[in-house]
């Protein structure tokens, strides 16, 4: 079976290439790096630089959607917050063009969201039947998957992925924070009684086959842990991982002040459950976070 997937050379995706591959699927990966580079990272694979290029291809039998801009990688300006949304919802209602202008659709579109879709939900249980608070990332997710859903119209099976925040090696926000932790200057965030939803990385690469290959899976995923922790608790568990003191607290002032609004991302969260994916009967590899972070941080 051949896979068109999108955000294929990312933290997430371009394992998910290595575990598409080993599988036995095909794999045609869109990326704006020319083609050369796209190959060394995912071996057997097509690449194009053009969604538009796809239109004169017959058709591909599933189609993974993972690109966008770092949400945690710069300021976030009036110009960051397009460029956020762009890269999301534009590249996404573009891909659903290309889909639909092929003769026969794909059996199903496994496409990216986040759990910012649900905003800042203080310590309340959140499952996808919560309602979101409205702000900036609900509204960058929201929009993100209508897109997607869109293709939904011709018949296709749409999944999303509303991911917490993954844990994984050589990349994440783990790779953000292990350089201070390791040295001992790591600590709470603000209050640190925010809930963080992680997820280990291998679990989004699994949950995301999982959706590709379940004929009755469909809608929103919560894909994060069944054990949300609180950023105390993270912060605690990194310490002991690593054998390094966490008693240099991040004060919320000081966040707000360096990272502006996107300081929200670190200092509120979402007590998420993945009450869908455990109702339909996915087993998770890493329930538990101190497993997860010791393989995480190898
Ligand atoms: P990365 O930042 O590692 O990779 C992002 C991918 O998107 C790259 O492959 C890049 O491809 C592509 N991309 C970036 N900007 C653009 C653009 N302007 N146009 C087209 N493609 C673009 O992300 P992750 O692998 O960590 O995450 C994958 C998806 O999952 C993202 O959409 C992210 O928002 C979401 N997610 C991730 C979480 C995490 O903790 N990692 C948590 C929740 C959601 P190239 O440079 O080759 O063009």
């Amino acid at each position: 079976k051949r896979v068109l997937i999108t955000g294929g050379t990312g933290f997430i995706g371009k394992i998910l290439c290595r575990e598409l591959l080993d599988k036995g699927y095909d794999l045609t990966v869109y990326s704006r790096q020319p083609s050369t580079d796209v190959l060394a990272v995912c071996g057997r694979v097509e690449a194009t630089q053009d969604l538009h290029q796809l239109r004169s291809h017959p058709g591909f039998d599933a189609v993974i959607n993972l690109a966008g801009e770092g949400i945690a990688d710069k300021r976030w300006s009036e110009n960051r917050k397009q460029a956020l949304r762009d890269s999301r919802i534009a590249v996404t209602e573009t891909l659903v063009e290309v889909i639909q202008s092929w003769q026969a659709q794909p059996e199903v579109l496994v496409s990216g969201s986040a759990v910012g879709f649900y905003g800042d939900q203080g310590d309340r249980e959140v499952t996808e039947a919560t309602p979101p608070h409205d702000e900036f990332t609900h509204r960058l997710c929201r929009d993100w998957e209508q897109a997607a859903l869109a293709a939904a119209q011709g018949g296709v099976r749409v999944c999303l992925s509303r991911t917490g925040v993954v844990a994984g090696s050589g990349g994440g926000f783990l790779a953000r924070m292990l350089p201070p932790f390791k040295l001992g200057l790591g600590g709470r965030l603000g209050h640190g009684q925010q809930f963080m939803p992680w997820v280990h990385r291998q679990d989004v690469l699994d949950a995301l086959i999982w959706m590709l290959e379940t004929p009755q899976a469909q809608g929103a995923y919560n894909v994060v842990s069944p054990a949300p922790v609180t950023n105390a608790e993270f912060t605690r568990c990194l310490g002991k991982v690593l054998h390094r003191p966490t008693i240099f607290p991040a004060p919320s002032p000081m966040l707000k002040l360096a990272l502006g609004e996107m300081s929200t991302l670190l200092l509120t969260g979402q007590r998420a459950m993945p009450a869908k994916l455990l109702a339909e009967g996915y087993n998770f590899n890493f329930s538990e976070l101190e497993p997860a972070l010791r393989e995480a941080v190898r």
